[in-house]
């Protein structure tokens, strides 16, 4: 992968497309004080990804775009883009169908900023994963700005040991590994929450347990107090039947006595009216008189 074409267009003091063209062998910009070669690796180092403005020397992400001059309005955008040479195909996996990979970055006033890669729209962070696993990006020590030597020479084991890791190609590695340990750290959280979650449905099912419990047991003496019931009752039908037994027994019995009282008031009257033609004609004889109560029994009175 090699860069072949820097293309600005509104970007900072570029504000009508400018083409710098990078080909084999050096290339190199030559000008007075101001006249914006840092905005060139400046960028450079944008297009490929930086998302702090003071790395821009700005204080915001839209300063880099042309903010006028006496003789020219305002820039509403900024655009950059990077040609690369992928005829040798060493591209990540993902962008390596193509000999040449142009990557655009476009910010626009109150919008922020856009990628494409070829064309299509990608995310921020697959422009800076394209270049970490190419081992190099913004940030990159490849890129030296003005002072930079003297503060490399001087630069702490930490930077040092970047510059050596980018060398060895496996900065790309490093940046994976920090995404991997977020969703590891994300997954863990997650974790958490599932134990939580696991812990809640536990307690939720000892409830349910109790109460499904407590449900079987109401059934069961639900089934209990039905059966009572119904022992109950056919008790209190058995008591009543027999009860009825013993009145139409004490009924019968009093019907036979009523018919022998009846047998006996009728003798009584066949031996009364035998007794009064065996009498005499006589007025002293006493008088007997008989009174037949409505019930058929006879009360029979001597005066
Ligand atoms: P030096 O050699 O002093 O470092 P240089 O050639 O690197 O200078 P730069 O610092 O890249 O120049 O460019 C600075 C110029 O860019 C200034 O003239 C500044 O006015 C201009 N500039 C920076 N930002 C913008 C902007 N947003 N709109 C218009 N011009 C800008």
């Amino acid at each position: 992968m090699r860069f072949s074409r820097l293309r600005l267009n509104g970007f900072k003091s570029f504000v009508d497309p400018t083409d710098l063209v990078i080909d084999d062998g050096l290339t190199g910009v030559v000008g007075p004080n101001g006249c914006g070669k840092s905005n060139l690796l400046e960028a450079l180092r944008w297009v490929m990804g930086e998302n702090r403005p003071t790395a821009m020397r700005g204080g915001g992400m839209e300063d880099v775009i042309f903010a006028g001059a006496a003789t020219r309005p305002a820039r509403n955008h900024a655009e950059v883009t990077l040609s690369i040479d992928n005829a040798e195909r060493l591209a990540p996996a993902a962008f390596n169908d193509a000999d040449t990979l142009e990557i655009i970055r476009r910010i626009t006033r109150d919008l922020g900023s856009a990628y494409r890669l070829n064309g299509r729209e990608v995310r921020a962070r697959d422009v800076q994963m394209l270049f970490a696993d190419a081992s190099t990006g913004s940030q990159s020590p490849a890129l030296v700005r003005q002072g930079q030597i003297a503060e490399l020479i001087n630069a702490k084991p930490t930077a040092r040991r970047r510059i050596l890791e980018e060398a060895a190609g496996i900065s790309g590695l490093y940046q994976r590994r920090h995404e991997a340990e977020l969703k590891l750290k994300g997954a863990e959280q997650n974790l958490a929450r599932v134990d939580d979650v696991v812990e809640q449905q536990a307690a939720q099912l000892a409830t349910l347990a109790r109460q499904a419990r407590t449900a079987a047991r109401y059934r069961e003496i639900g089934e209990s107090l039905r059966a009572a019931e119904g022992l109950l009752l056919w008790l209190r039908w058995n008591a009543a039947e027999t009860m009825r037994g013993a009145a139409e027994e004490e009924l019968r019995e009093m019907a036979q006595a009523a018919a022998r009282a009846d047998g006996l008031a009728g003798k009584a009257v066949e031996t009364r009216a035998a007794a009064e033609a065996a009498l005499p004609n006589s007025n002293d004889r006493p008088s007997i008189t008989n009174e037949i109560e409505p019930v058929g029994f006879v009360r029979i009175a001597i005066h």
